[in-house]
């Protein structure tokens, strides 16, 4: 009887041994599959997703800014815009002080989105 134990116990322990062994090598092959898989859709898909997403990320779209969003004015009076950031090459030039406020502030001042910090995504 003991006998039979261990041996029926090393005869599952080895088959469990087997199933595990082919489980690693069906992931190992089915990862390798997948990964090929998803070098070729890369490739395929590298050409305009780079280009497209390197365009855009500085520029925000107009449409997403609130009234509420704080943005940046030149005080001169040759100035008619308002900036996303007090670093934009447009609002650097300015020789008077430049504030902070709202959107909707700088709108009251009849300011309009700087084409340097802002994009309409519907043009
Ligand atoms: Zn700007």
């Amino acid at each position: 009887m003991n006998n039979q134990n261990s041996l029926s116990l090393a005869t599952l322990r080895s088959c469990i041994m087997i199933a595990v062994a082919v489980i690693v090598l069906c992931s190992m092959a089915v990862s390798c599959a997948s990964t090929g898989e998803r070098f070729d859709e890369g490739e395929t898909s590298t050409p305009d997703s780079p280009t497209f997403v390197d365009k855009t990320p500085k520029l925000i779209d107009i449409y997403t800014v609130s009234d509420s969003d704080t943005v940046y004015i030149c005080t001169g009076k040759a100035s008619k815009r308002f900036h996303a950031s007090d670093t934009c090459e447009g609002i650097m030039q300015c020789t008077k002080k430049i504030l902070s406020m709202t959107r909707a502030d700088a709108e009251k001042r009849h300011r309009t989105f700087c084409h340097k910090c802002y994009r309409d995504s519907l043009e």
